[in-house]
């Protein structure tokens, strides 16, 4: 999205303190707050006015984020609030939404009082996404859709899902797909919880049987699914692989405060030197992450999320596995100790509690992070044959009608 106007730093700053003067996050609910912030243009600068932007550089929302920060003790994290709405709900619906339904959406998406979720996985098929079995079958007006999707974050608290199906079983895999948004309340969706060994339930199962989705409800064109679920799928690289904005932030930032207050100290010296030696270099991988992460936010802000993206991702996820067993190496026993409450509850969000608690549950969730979002085996592939030009995996399902491929189940 090529910004359509300029403005100066101070006339933006201005506009925030405007804001600020009608709704002060620390005197307003965040849902009243952050509805104001979209109604002035200050949610995604980048977007177009009247959708929460103001058509200007993705570069001008840090100023916006900064004049936040000066003014206001309580800042609201949006990504820990409705994650896969922000992160890629919001940029497929401006590309591809119906325009009636863009501008109520995305301020719903914004405040957090909508929460997305995303029906793509399905059992027989989640690196190869394409080859998703969930039919829908035109009736009238209406879609009627069957199937199984499987690992949906957040569709327990979801208002609306962005769901694959297959249209057209008679075109290879990726011709035969449509994108259609999904009301998670509607007839026929049963979520079923699936736990982690975090002991949450995050995600689901979400079976769907003969579920009714008006075809305004279609993203793209039918038989464009592929194309739309691509901006939707790039995006979420970029989200998940996105790292700290801030230097020294993130996991790295817990691992240094739970060394100063638990290991430094405590420890041998030999083992002492090992573990800063180590935690040194985890650090130099952080900020190497967050630098890749600055260039790849630009990219998607720009609409054109690029590689850097598959490759934010690939290298958080196997970082942050790192880093939070460095945590624990720094805990030791007490590392390994689960208090009393760490039994089964099902999130609304993310984020939660102090160093030491943080460190011992993530260093369990951070499992998932090579796995969620694309695994780190199929991010290499991407990264081999689309930037290195590598010679291609081969495929055998190539131009073979979906359903003439064979599959088991
Ligand atoms: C915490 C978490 C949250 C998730 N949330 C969502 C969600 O909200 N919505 C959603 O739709 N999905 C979600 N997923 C699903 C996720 O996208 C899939 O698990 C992932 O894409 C892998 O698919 P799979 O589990 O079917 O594994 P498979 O595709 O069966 O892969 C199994 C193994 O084979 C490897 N492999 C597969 N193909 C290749 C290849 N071509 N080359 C080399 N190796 C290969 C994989 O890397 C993996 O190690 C979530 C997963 C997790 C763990």
């Amino acid at each position: 999205m090529a910004p359509q106007r300029t403005m100066s730093e101070e006339e933006l700053r201005e506009r925030v303190r405007a804001l600020l003067d009608e709704a002060h996050p620390d005197e307003v609910d965040q849902f009243t707050f952050r509805g104001a912030q979209f109604d002035h243009g200050l949610a995604w600068v980048h977007f177009p006015e009247g959708l929460g932007g103001l058509g200007l550089s993705p570069k001008m929302q840090a100023v916006v984020n900064d004049e936040l920060r000066k003014h206001a003790k309580r800042v609201y994290e949006d990504l820990m609030v409705n994650p896969i709405g922000i992160g890629m709900g919001a940029p497929t619906l401006l590309a591809y939404g119906p325009e009636e339904l863009k501008k109520p959406l995305l301020r719903r998406i914004f405040t957090g009082e909508d929460i997305w979720c995303q029906l793509f996985s399905e059992p027989g098929a989640g690196s190869d996404v394409a080859g998703l079995a969930t039919r829908a079958v035109r009736d009238g007006d209406d879609w009627i859709v069957n199937g199984q999707k499987v690992w949906t974050t957040l569709a327990h608290v979801a208002k609306w899902g962005m769901l694959l199906a297959r249209t057209n079983p008679d075109v290879p895999k990726h011709e035969g797909l449509s994108y259609f948004l999904l009301d998670m309340k509607s007839p026929g969706v049963e979520v079923r919880p699936l736990y982690q060994i975090t002991g949450e339930a995050e995600f689901n199962e979400v079976f769907l049987n003969d579920v009714r989705i008006p075809h305004r409800y279609m993203l793209g064109k039918e038989g464009e699914g592929w194309k739309v679920a691509i901006t939707t799928l790039m995006n979420e690289r970029t989200a998940l692989g996105g790292g700290s904005s801030r230097k020294g932030g993130g996991p790295i930032a817990v691992l240094v405060q739970l060394w100063q207050e638990r290991g430094r100290d405590s420890l041998s010296p030999a083992r002492r030197a090992v573990l800063r030696d180590h935690i040194t270099q985890l650090y130099i991988e952080s900020e190497l992450l967050r630098l890749t992460a600055l260039r790849a936010r630009a990219a998607q802000k720009s609409g054109h999320p690029g590689p850097e993206g598959s490759v934010g991702k690939l290298a958080q996820a196997e970082l942050y596995k790192r880093i939070w067993e460095c945590g624990l190496d720094v805990l030791g026993a007490e590392g390994l100790v689960y208090e009393a409450g760490y039994e089964r509850r099902r999130p609304t969000g993310f984020g939660r509690g102090d160093a030491l608690s943080l460190a011992k549950y993530q260093f369990l969730r951070s499992r998932a992070n090579s796995i969620e979002g694309g695994t780190s085996e199929v991010m290499r592939n991407i990264l081999g044959e689309r930037v290195l030009g590598l010679p291609q995996e081969p495929r055998v399902d190539k131009g073979v009608p979906w359903k003439d491929v064979p599959r088991s189940g």
